[in-house]
Formats: structure tokens, sequence, C-alpha cells
């Protein structure tokens, strides 16, 4: 299908961007990689009579790495998360969430601040980030705030930004310990059914600090806080890590789609809950 008419708009910084934003308000809606907006706006269940194409703004692009955070502008592309190398060294969880979104083609256009910002739960990023306690940084006519990715999803496609703000960049610390992230979808190239992140720090055998999200099982990404407490303290043995997932299921609430039934989708949810969490603290 042919999207209705739009008119489109390529400003080179920041500044271009907001005014664009500020001037057209509801009527206005930034495109990043547009493998997420552009089918929507084709199927007609967007109408966005000012396109701002974000490509030629160089301050959204990048990966920095100092003082033990990252910092990744909203423009960096999925490809170009798993190509770098000392990202991998860093956060090495983020490459083997990359290579689970879609194919190759749509990683070279998806861009991380889409990903995020776009408030689809079936999105693999926002469920990352809660694992990783990242923080969302939003420019607006206003300046800058930061949004904790814990705090950002409200509902489906409902998040903490603003109409005229920006999603700039996403940060958070190197990671430590142990990581895991697991993906049921029914073939390649296709959203999850279920998915489960999860960071494990260990000391002398006990876990003293564990992060359990989840994706596309329930409207937003599911930070299983009960999950966490559970692992804390134990050695994560066989027990340990069935209690942890009975906590996280009892924190989703998926809903039944051409993915499959409730029913199924909870019990795919155990399996690839339980999978991360052993991943994990094997690498701990
Ligand atoms: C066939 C196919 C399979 C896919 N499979 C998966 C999958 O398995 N897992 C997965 O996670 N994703 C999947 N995707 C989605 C893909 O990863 C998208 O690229 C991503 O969701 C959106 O990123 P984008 O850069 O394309 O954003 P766009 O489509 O350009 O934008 C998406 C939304 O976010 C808003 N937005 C974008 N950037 C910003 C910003 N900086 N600030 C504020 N708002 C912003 C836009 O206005 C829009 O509303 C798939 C896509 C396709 C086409």
């Amino acid at each position: 299908m042919i999207p209705s008419q739009f008119e489109y708009h390529r400003p080179a910084d920041m500044a271009g961007a907001l005014a664009v934003l500020a001037e057209h308000g509801d009527d206005a809606r930034v495109l990043a990689g547009g493998h997420s907006l552009i089918p929507m706006m084709k199927l007609r269940m967007a109408d966005v009579p000012h396109l701002i194409d974000l490509q030629d703004i160089e301050a959204l692009k990048g990966i920095k790495i100092a003082g033990g955070q990252i910092t990744i502008g909203a423009m960096t592309t999925q490809h170009e998360l798993i190509a770098d190398t000392a990202l991998h060294a860093a956060a090495p969880i983020i490459r083997e969430a990359s290579l689970q979104i879609a194919d190759p083609q749509v990683r070279y256009m998806g861009t991380i601040g889409g990903n995020v910002a776009n408030g689809d739960p079936g999105n693999d990023m926002p469920g990352l980030m809660q694992c990783l306690d990242a923080q969302f940084t939003l420019e607006g006519a206003e300046g800058k705030r930061t949004v904790p990715a814990r705090d950002f999803y409200e509902a489906a496609y409902m998040t903490e930004r603003d109409d005229e703000e920006i999603l700039t960049q996403i940060s958070f610390a190197v990671q430590q310990g142990g990581y895991a992230y697991e993906k049921q979808k029914r073939k390649i190239g296709d959203y999850a059914t279920a998915a489960c992140a999860v960071s494990i720090t260990k000391e002398n055998g006990t876990v003293t600090a564990a992060s359990v999200a989840m994706t596309n099982l329930s409207d937003t990404p599911v930070f299983s806080e009960a999950a966490n407490a559970v692992l804390v303290g134990t050695s994560c043995d066989t027990a340990d890590i069935k209690a942890a997932v009975a906590a996280a299921l009892e924190d989703i609430d998926p809903t039944e789609d051409n993915r499959g039934p409730v029913a199924f989708k909870k019990h795919v949810a155990g399996i690839i809950i339980k999978r991360a969490i052993e991943r994990a603290a094997s690498r701990a």
C-alpha cells in the first residue's frame, strides 16, 4: 500500500529537528531507520503529515565507552551495535540480543533509538534496556532530561516521551558478571513469542545481583523484581532457578494472538526464562 501524502523534512542538526517538531506538534513524527514507522504508514495505521528524517544529525550517532559508562547515540543501527568490538567487550549481551532481531537487511537500517522509542511490546531492546538499567536521554524545547528505561514504558506504543521530544542517547554501565538473551520465535525474522534478558553477578559462588527482564509477555517490557529477589543470596542451583522462574511468570500478562494462546505463551516463557537464567549463571 501507499502511505497518505506527507511532507519530508531532513534537518542537519537537533535544533532544526526540534523546530519542525515544535511547529507541527502532533502532525509530525521523527523517522529513524523506518522499519517500524514506514510499514505503519503504508498500512495507514499511522498518518504522519510531517516526517522528520534524523539521518543527517551526526550528534545522534556513535558509541562511546568511558569511565565505566556506555553511551549509544539513538541513530546507531543494530548492525553497528553488532559490529562494534569495544561494545562487545563492554556489554556482550548487546550483540547476543541484536543478532536475534529480524534479519541483516532490517538490522542495517533499524536503530537502537527507534527500537526503544517505538513502544512496541515485540521490540527486543526495551526489555534488554530494563535488564541493563539503562537511562534514556530526551531532548525537547525545554532542554534535556533523563528517564530510566524501567520507568519509560506506560502501555503498548505509549511511553514517557512527550510528542515534541527526541530520544538522543541511551546509556548504561559496563556489564559485570554473566549474561544471556534468550528468544523464542516462529521463524527467522519474526518478533518474539517470548524473550528474556538476564544478568547475574556472583561472588564466591553466591549471587550478589540479578536482573531479569522479559519481552512480548505483556503490553510493556517486564522487569521482574520478584525473580531478582529470589536469586540474590543463592547459589543459583536448580531449585533456586525454578523458584525464580515461578516468580517471573507471576509478573507477566501475555495476550492471545497469532503466536498462540495465553497458556502456550506462559509455557514458552517458562522455558525461555529458565534457559536465560541458567546460561547467565553459568557465565557469571
Ligand atoms: C520484517 C521485520 C522484522 C522485525 N523483527 C524485529 C524483531 O524481531 N525484534 C525487534 O526488536 N524489532 C524487529 N523489527 C523492528 C526493527 O528492529 C525496527 O527497525 C525497530 O523497531 C525500529 O527502529 P527504526 O530505526 O526502524 O525506527 P522507525 O521505524 O524509524 O521509528 C519507529 C518509531 O520510533 C520513533 N522514533 C524513532 N527514533 C526516534 C528518536 N530518536 N526519538 C523519538 N522517537 C523516535 C518514530 O517516530 C516511530 O514512531 C522488525 C522489523 C521488520 C520490518
